[in-house]
């Protein structure tokens, strides 16, 4: 275990003892012995673990720190609404102003119902769907949580959840309209909703998403797009904006609210409406205080370049990225869309190529950048240029440190 990050290892042997698995499982130490494990504090474009070694964060809380961390208009949104109350057992107007914003931009919305998590917005869309189709069938392609229906199927995640739910959820093949096709054919009239992912690292074919969508309308099924990943980030409308194609109900979450907890389904009306015949509620869907940090946020998104700086930045990281890695006699690809970008390590042997990996990261963090080996990164308005020279220049020392120990 490298000395650098003892203080993080002793908490976790400590925390192992309390909390199973010390960590909730995406936050496991990345690189074993050589990954920070635990955060001290963060400001801007930056984390500090506990130890006192500061990284440039590129994951962004996974996605929900947009503007950068503690940023300070929103925490004060949060404290104005701290100080007036954020739950009472009543509903506040604070609701409506938000859900009208949502409307506005966002090209599916015509009706919101809010909530805390991501998960909370793909099963409450999920369930919206079966409501109004009255089918208990759905096809899923993506991550959507840690629920039943959203684990089934997953990379071998479903242990502990019930056969008869993993029989309810299919699947298909991304990019690939054939595989979506059949799926519908062999399930005519019980399928109730697509929900998918409009992209992850790799990015739509043309037609595509389109496609999917008229096969989900043909079929009478709802087409969901789980946009948790990329509303606010793709554009102000999210990913159904920049790709031109208007789901039937949208899962939203992450950085609209700049790491607040909340979430939010919206619709079209004739669909979104039926969720009043069943249950969709919480005793914290109500609070306020992360609907004040989302309306303060989505006001700097629209009123300052939030959404080109983000994809120019990203752009930079992906070049720089591209310069630093690509063609270097190892089979690695940058990939992802810009302001959510990833490097994919594709080396023949899968034992080299994990090790190759853990070499890379490992040393990464050692040089103070904070990635995710696995899952992709995230740009914010806090970055610059200097970040992502610093970031490239890091990297091509890394990769070149992989290359002379596993290759
Ligand atoms: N959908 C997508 C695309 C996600 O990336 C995630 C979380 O990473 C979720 C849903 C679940 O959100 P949460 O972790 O807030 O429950």
């Amino acid at each position: 275990m490298s000395n650098r990050y003892a203080k993080s290892y002793e908490i976790f042997e400590k925390a192992k003892q309390i909390i199973p698995g010390g960590v909730t499982k995406a936050r496991v130490p990345h690189v074993p012995g050589r990954y920070p494990v635990y955060a001290d504090k963060a400001e801007g474009a930056y984390v500090w673990d506990v130890d006192g070694n500061k990284y440039i964060d590129w994951m962004c809380g996974y996605g929900c720190i947009l503007l950068g961390h503690r940023y300070k208009p929103v925490d004060n949104a949060a404290k104005a609404q701290i100080d007036k109350t954020f739950m009472t057992f009543l509903a506040s107007p604070v609701q409506n102003t938000l859900a009208e914003m949502l409307i506005a931009d966002i090209p599916s919305a015509e009706m919101v119902r809010f909530c805390k998590s991501g998960t909370d917005a793909t099963s409450g869309a999920v369930r919206i769907a079966r409501i109004y189709t009255g089918r208990d069938k759905i096809v899923r392609w993506g991550y959507h949580g840690w629920a039943d229906w959203a684990v089934s199927n997953f990379h071998g995640f479903d242990v502990g959840v019930p056969q008869v739910v993993r029989d309810l959820t299919l699947t298909f093949e991304y990019n690939n309209i054939d595989s979506l096709q059949k799926v519908f054919d062999a399930n005519k009239g019980q399928i109730a909703c697509l929900i998918m992912m409009p992209f992850e690292t790799e990015l739509p074919k043309p037609g595509f998403l389109e496609k999917a969508k008229e096969i989900c309308h043909k079929n009478g099924a709802v087409f969901i797009m789980d946009e948790v990943r990329s509303s606010y980030r793709m554009a102000l409308g999210g990913a159904q904006e920049y790709y031109k194609v208007t789901p039937d109900v949208t899962a939203l979450s992450k950085s609209m609210a700049n790491g607040y907890s909340i979430g939010g389904i919206v619709g079209k009306k004739e669909i979104m409406e039926v969720i009043t015949k069943g249950l969709f509620s919480a005793t914290f869907f109500v609070s306020t205080l992360e609907m004040a940090a989302a309306i303060a946020t989505i006001n700097i998104i629209r009123n300052e370049p939030v959404i080109k700086h983000i994809w120019d930045i990203g752009e930079k990281l992906q070049k720089g990225l591209k310069g630093a890695v690509e063609g270097k006699g190892v089979n690695v690809k940058v990939v992802g869309a810009p302001p959510m970008p990833f490097v994919q390590f594709n080396l023949e042997d899968k034992e080299q190529n994990e090790k190759f990996k853990m070499e890379f990261y490992a040393e990464v963090a050692a040089n103070g950048v904070y990635f995710h080996p696995n899952h992709h990164w995230f740009v914010s308005y806090s970055h610059t240029q200097e970040h992502v020279n610093r970031t490239v220049e890091v990297c091509e020392k890394a990769l070149k440190k992989a290359i002379s120990i596993c290759c």
